[in-house]
C-alpha cells in the first residue's frame, strides 16, 4: 500500500470514532464519511505500521445503510459524525457497540439476552412508548457557535474537524430550531453595529461566541455572548433583533408545526460573559445580566433546575429522563432505602431518587456542582438528601467506616474512565441489595462488570439509551445484583 494512491475497499465495519473500516492487502484502513456495506475509492492519506488513514474519493456502490446527510457542511463540521448513516442503522451499531464489549470485555457470554431494550432520540418523553417514532435531531438544549473572521468577513458557526476554522452554518439539525433564527439575528446585528469578531490570533474584536440554551419544557430561551472585554455595546439593537427573531420563530411554527421543536419559544435570559483569556476555555468567570433573568429554569420529569449560562445541565433533557426514570425503575425503591449516588454531578439522579426513598447521600469531585445540587434539593423542596464533595472512592469508604449504617442501593454515573477500583471494592464489602449503574462507556462498563463479576455479583438486565444520536456515543443503564 502507498501514500496518496487510490484503492477500491469494501467498508466491512466502524470505528469507536465513527470511521469506517475496510482492508487494503489485509491491512486495515480508516475512511471518514463511510458505511459499512459501502464499495468505495478512497485515497491513502496516512500510512502507519499496522494501519492506515483513507479519504473517501468516491462511492463505487452504497451502503444499504446510507443516507444523504441533511445538513450541508455535515461532512467538514467537527460536530455530526454519523449523519450519512439511517438511524435505525446507528442505533444497529450502538447496539452492537454494547453487545461486542460486553462479551469481549466483560466476559458475559450472551449479553442479548439481558438487553431489555435500544431506546432511540424521539420528540416525545413518554418512556412506556418504545415504538414511538424516531428522530435522531433537534434533541440538543444547548449550542455554542463560535465567532470569528474567515476570508476577511465575521463568521459564526461550527470549528471544522480537528481545528478552529469556523464553517459558517445557518441552522444546525441537532440544535433546537430557535438558533437559526438567532444566528440571523446575531449576524445582522454584528453587520448593522459593526461589532468586532474575535480573531484567535491576535486576540482582538470583541464577540468570541454565542451561546444559547432552552429549556424544553417550559420554553425558556437564553442567549449569552461571550466578550473579550468588560462591556458590551449597541444592547439596546441586540434586543431588538434577538426578540425579533423569537416572533419570526413563532410565525414559522404555525406554517411549519410539523419541522419544529413545538414549544412556545420565551426569550428569558440575555447575558454575557467577560472572556478576556487567549484560551480555549469558552467561558469566563464572570457573567452579566443585559435582560430579563441570569438563569433559565427546565425540568427534568417534575424536577426544577435553574440553569444559568455556566452550569452543568444534560444537554439532551428528554433522553435523561427517560434514562434516568430507567435507573429509579432499576433501583426499585420502596420509600424505605438508604441509596448512595456516586458521581451525582448536579445531582439529577439524587434528586429523582430522593422522592422514592428515605435517604438520598449525593457524591462528587467538583465543588460547583455539589453548590448546583444543594441548591436543586432546596428548589425541589427535598430534604432527604445530602452531598458531600469528594473523590468517591475517598469519601464513600470513610462515610462507610465511621456511620457503619446500611446502605441498600447504589447508584454510579461515572465518567468515561468508568469506576476507580477503590470504589468498587468497597462497594462490593458494603453490599448493598442492588447497584444500578449508567454509564457512558460501555467498554469501562464492562471492565467494571467483569471485575464485579469477580466478586459475588451479576448482571440482571440493562437498557441501550441513545442520547446524542449522530454521534458515536451511547449510554447504557445496568442493574447488577449478588
Ligand atoms: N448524574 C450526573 C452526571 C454524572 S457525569 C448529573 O446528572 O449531573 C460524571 C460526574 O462524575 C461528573 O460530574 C464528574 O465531575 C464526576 N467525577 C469524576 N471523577 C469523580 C470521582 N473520582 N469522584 C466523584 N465524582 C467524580
Amino acid at each position: 500500500m502507498n501514500k496518496n494512491e487510490i484503492y477500491e475497499i469494501n467498508i466491512e465495519d466502524i470505528s469507536e470514532e465513527g470511521l469506517g473500516i475496510g482492508h487494503v492487502n489485509g491491512m486495515a484502513v480508516f475512511v471518514k464519511d463511510t458505511v459499512p456495506g459501502d464499495v468505495a475509492d478512497i485515497r491513502i492519506v496516512k500510512l502507519k505500521k499496522s494501519y492506515a488513514y483513507g479519504r473517501l474519493e468516491e462511492i463505487i456502490t452504497p451502503s444499504l445503510d446510507r443516507v444523504e446527510p441533511v445538513c450541508p457542511v455535515a461532512r467538514r463540521c467537527g460536530g455530526c459524525t454519523l449523519q450519512h448513516i439511517s438511524y435505525e442503522a446507528e442505533l444497529g451499531l450502538k447496539k452492537n457497540k454494547v453487545l461486542n464489549v460486553l462479551r469481549r470485555i466483560g466476559g458475559i457470554e450472551n449479553p442479548e439476552d439481558y438487553l431489555e431494550n435500544v431506546y432511540g432520540v424521539c420528540r416525545t418523553s413518554s418512556s412506556d412508548d418504545v415504538r414511538q417514532e424516531f428522530c435522531p435531531y433537534r434533541y440538543r438544549n444547548k449550542m455554542q457557535f463560535p465567532v470569528g473572521i474567515s476570508d476577511g468577513k465575521p463568521v459564526m458557526g461550527f470549528y471544522a474537524g480537528r481545528t478552529h476554522d469556523i464553517i459558517p452554518i445557518d441552522d444546525c439539525h441537532i440544535g433546537h430550531e430557535i438558533n437559526k433564527f438567532i444566528i440571523e439575528a446575531v449576524s445582522s446585528w454584528i453587520e448593522r453595529c459593526d461589532i468586532s469578531v474575535y480573531d484567535e490570533n491576535t486576540g482582538k474584536g470583541q464577540l468570541r461566541h454565542v451561546l444559547t440554551r432552552v429549556g424544553f419544557k417550559t420554553g425558556e430561551l437564553m442567549v449569552c455572548l461571550v466578550v473579550n472585554g468588560k462591556k458590551i455595546t449597541h444592547v439596546e439593537e441586540l434586543l431588538d433583533y434577538l426578540k425579533s427573531a423569537v416572533e419570526e420563530y413563532k410565525e414559522h411554527l404555525i406554517k411549519c408545526p410539523d419541522n419544529s421543536n413545538d414549544i412556545d419559544i420565551k426569550l428569558t435570559s440575555v447575558v454575557y460573559n467577560i472572556n478576556t483569556k487567549k484560551t480555549n476555555k469558552i467561558l469566563g468567570d464572570e457573567t452579566k445580566v443585559i435582560y430579563g433573568s441570569e438563569y433559565i429554569t427546565d425540568y427534568i420529569g417534575d424536577t426544577r433546575f435553574e440553569i444559568s449560562a455556566q452550569s452543568f445541565y444534560q444537554v439532551n433533557p428528554i433522553q435523561t429522563e427517560k434514562l434516568y426514570g430507567k435507573a429509579l425503575e432499576y433501583a426499585g425503591l420502596t420509600g424505605d432505602e438508604t441509596v448512595w449516588d456516586m458521581y451525582c454531578g448536579i445531582g439529577t439522579i439524587s434528586l429523582f431518587l430522593a422522592k422514592k426513598a428515605r435517604k438520598v447521600y449525593g457524591v462528587e469531585i467538583v465543588p460547583q456542582a455539589i453548590e448546583d445540587a444543594r441548591r436543586n434539593a432546596e428548589i425541589n423542596e427535598l430534604e432527604n438528601v445530602e452531598f458531600y464533595v469528594g473523590k468517591a472512592e475517598e469519601v464513600v469508604p470513610k462515610w462507610y467506616e465511621e456511620m457503619n449504617d446500611t446502605i441498600d442501593v447504589v447508584v454510579v454515573d461515572p465518567p468515561r474512565k468508568g469506576c476507580d477500583e477503590k470504589l468498587l471494592e468497597t462497594i462490593v464489602q458494603i453490599n448493598p441489595k442492588k447497584m444500578v449503574y449508567v454509564s457512558c462507556d460501555p467498554a469501562t462498563l464492562s471492565r467494571d462488570i467483569k471485575y464485579l463479576s469477580e466478586h459475588g455479583w451479576k448482571l440482571n438486565m440493562y437498557s441501550v439509551y441513545d442520547q446524542f444520536s449522530r454521534s458515536m456515543h451511547v449510554e447504557t443503564v445496568a442493574l447488577l445484583t449478588t
